[in-house]
């Protein structure tokens, strides 16, 4: 059984930045930044894709490129090189994740971009929920060479889970990248063919239109990447390349308000430490789930309740310091006063004055998949919260619950909970001795939500409600 995590003495008093900023000042300026996750069944084209991005955008140099060519000529398999791009570039997060999550920045005129990428196991599912819930964009490649989706896209098919986690665990936009398209001559009929049959699945699992792009493109060529045009033969399409479409949605959802920023605590969801090079400094790299930071500020990391000084905020594969990072940003604290060992990935963060507690039950609202047999009180599963994943089991059923609308109850005395029906569970953890920081769907719109999985299948997603201590 896994060991508790020492806990520490907790600060109750705040400090204050090094160097305060104009907050305003600064996200009128401040270019809209986007984590993507990129999506999709084995083979199709996501590697591929990504270094192509990467090399075309100006994030990878010459040298690197005919590096990689060179090796993959060898191995006579010359288009490999783009595939190796993203491993090559992308800085490996792996210490202390239960699985490997990688990143890689860049940035065009109008955005700079987080790609959040899962490079050891790529059809590894609990890889993909660890990515997708850093995310706020999920880029779905989809192989729209002959026969292809039909293979891809069946039952047991990772294109499918794939959206469902994406829908599940809050991803606010989802870019279809019809990939491949070069392999059937940029034909339309084929583009609508696939997109047709997509669309009604998404709307199935209640993935709405305005929450949905469509971008024909071909990793390979290039061609509807980012600055390559169309080919000739190509009249049907009249949109934006891919990178094209990002900078738009970074642009859609950057809505948020000075007010918003300044008036909500820092909470900051950890996916790696390391050690830094000093005793008692580490480095935590997450994502910025509400507020904002700056150097000189004091936070707290949960379960392991150490307060620690962010002495440097950090940004970009280079690492370089930024004066600030806020809501939406992927980047690196520099901490001081850290003990490192009782840090994992998974663990929450929040500015001082702002509790997280860990929680041994709770309960939630859950939307139950395509299950093989019912959900009884007593069922084992893995429970995902973000990157964090912990054995727990259903404790109890509470009622059958609306679809569309969860206040009304359908049904009270429930003994099994079939496929695809809502329900209103209480949920405990396996693992006594550990307790797992989580806040409530009301507290944070990302970070309380959760994913059930039994014996390498999704069975339920949902939010959690309420938080039993
Ligand atoms: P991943 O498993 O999704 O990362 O897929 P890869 O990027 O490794 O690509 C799988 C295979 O599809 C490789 O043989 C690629 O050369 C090929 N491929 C990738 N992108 C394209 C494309 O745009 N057009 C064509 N024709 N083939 C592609």
């Amino acid at each position: 059984s896994e060991p508790a995590i020492r806990t520490h003495k907790k600060a109750l008093v705040p400090t204050k930045p090094k160097k305060p900023i104009d907050l305003e000042g600064y996200l009128q300026q401040k270019k809209p930044h986007l984590n993507f996750v990129v999506l999709g069944h084995v083979d199709a084209g996501k590697s591929t894709l990504m270094g192509r991005l990467l090399y075309d955008v100006g994030a990878v140099d010459n040298k690197l490129i005919r590096k990689l060519k060179k090796e993959s000529e060898m191995i006579g398999k010359s288009s490999f090189h783009l595939a190796w791009v993203m491993d090559q570039t992308s800085e490996e997060r792996s210490r202390g994740v239960t699985v490997d999550i990688c990143t890689s920045d860049f940035r065009t005129s109008g955005a700079t971009f987080t790609i959040v990428d899962a490079p050891g196991h790529r059809d590894f599912v609990p890889n993909a929920i660890a990515g997708v819930s850093q995310a706020d964009v999920a880029v779905l490649s989809i192989d729209c060479s002959t026969d292809a989706f039909e293979s891809g896209f069946n039952l047991d098919g990772q294109t499918k889970e794939h959206a469902l986690l994406a829908r599940s665990l809050g991803v606010r936009h989802l870019i279809v990248a019809m990939n491949k398209m070069d392999s059937v001559d940029w034909y339309e009929g084929r583009f609508e063919d696939i997109k047709y049959e997509l669309r009604n699945f998404f709307e199935d699992i209640g993935i709405k239109d305005d929450q949905l792009s469509w971008v024909p493109c071909s990793g390979l060529t290039g061609e509807g990447v980012y600055k390559k045009e169309y080919p000739l033969g190509q009249t049907w399409y009249k949109g934006p390349s891919l990178v094209g479409r990002l900078e738009e949605v970074s642009r859609e959802l950057q809505k948020y308000s000075f007010e918003d920023i300044s008036n909500t605590p820092f909470i900051f969801s950890i996916l790696e430490v390391t050690p830094g090079s000093k005793a008692n400094e580490a480095i935590v790299s997450g994502r910025v789930e509400s507020g904002h930071i700056q150097g000189g500020e004091t936070i707290t990391i949960y379960p392991s309740e150490q307060s620690v000084l962010v002495d440097q905020v950090l940004t970009g594969n280079n690492q370089t310091p930024s004066p600030v990072a806020i809501k939406g940003d992927f980047v690196s604290l520099k901490l001081r006063n850290a003990f490192c060992d009782d840090i994992q990935g998974g663990d929450l963060a929040a500015v001082v004055g702002y509790d997280i507690l860990g929680a041994q039950e709770f309960s939630a609202q859950i939307l139950t998949f395509n299950l093989d047999r019912p959900l009884l009180p007593g069922t084992s599963f893995m429970l995902f919260r973000g990157s964090c994943e912990q054995p727990a089991r259903v404790k109890k059923l509470v009622s059958v619950v609306d679809k569309s609308d969860a206040t009304k109850i359908l049904k009270k005395k429930v003994r099994h909970l079939g496929s695809k029906q809502a329900a209103i569970v209480e949920i405990e953890l396996v693992e006594k001795k550990r307790r797992v920081p989580m806040l409530t769907f009301e507290e944070n719109k990302h970070l309380g939500r959760i994913v059930l999985r039994k014996e390498g299948k999704t069975i339920a997603a949902g939010v959690v409600k309420t938080l039993e201590f």
